[in-house]
């Protein structure tokens, strides 16, 4: 662990802070830990439920991300891995997002409405005022079911804006099983905004 301090602060002062407060920095230590992803060669990245195997490569050629069967082949530096394999998960979510908001939206008989994907820290979809439907990238990473519900779920809003019982039976029409289903998203979410 490394502690930042102001130079003019001695070093026993420094001590008496880190034992008085020891219990409080080792719960947010561990909990950074938890929340935070690792990004190393085999680090399992989160996909459709299960997993992808990054593995990083370091060839000559351009710096590019491509699947291989259960791997995500990354072709560059731990530090230049992320941003690559972002872009991966976000052109693969928009094309599996956008044809499954199709299929949905033909099943309950609606135009395909326009699709924004969405990079927000906490919600996975909206339906704006206009009718865009904005689906979080990261839906990648969650079970297909979870994908169908939560696209249900912004189609619904055609026809409710809110969250009534009413509202709730349209979901039911298009996704019977979204009680059990919003509460694995819910249980699981979290995992899923590491990165
Ligand atoms: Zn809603």
């Amino acid at each position: 662990m490394v502690v930042n301090a102001p130079l003019f602060l001695a070093r026993h002062d420094i001590h008496g802070f880190l034992n008085k407060h020891a219990e409080w920095i080792s719960t947010r230590l561990l909990a950074a830990r938890e929340h935070r992803f690792e990004w190393r060669d085999g680090a399992p990245l989160p996909y459709l439920g299960g997993h992808l195997i990054l593995e990083l490569l370091d060839q000559p050629g351009p710096a590019r991300a491509r699947r291989d069967g259960a791997a995500l082949l990354c072709n560059a530096t731990p530090a230049r891995a992320p941003a690559l394999v972002l872009r991966w998960y976000q052109r693969h979510a928009r094309a599996l997002l956008g044809e499954r908001l199709a299929h949905h939206a033909a099943r309950a008989g609606l135009a395909m409405p326009p699709l924004r994907l969405s990079n927000a820290r906490t919600r996975w979809g909206s339906n704006s005022a206009k009718g865009v439907i904005s689906l979080n990238w990261r839906l990648l990473k969650a079970p297909p079911e979870a994908i169908d519900y939560v696209i249900c779920h912004e189609l619904a809003h055609f026809k409710q804006r809110n969250h009534s019982p009413a509202f709730w039976r349209e979901v039911g029409i298009l996704f019977p099983d979204w009680k059990k289903i919003r509460g694995e998203l819910r249980q699981n979410g979290r995992l899923y905004f590491q990165f």
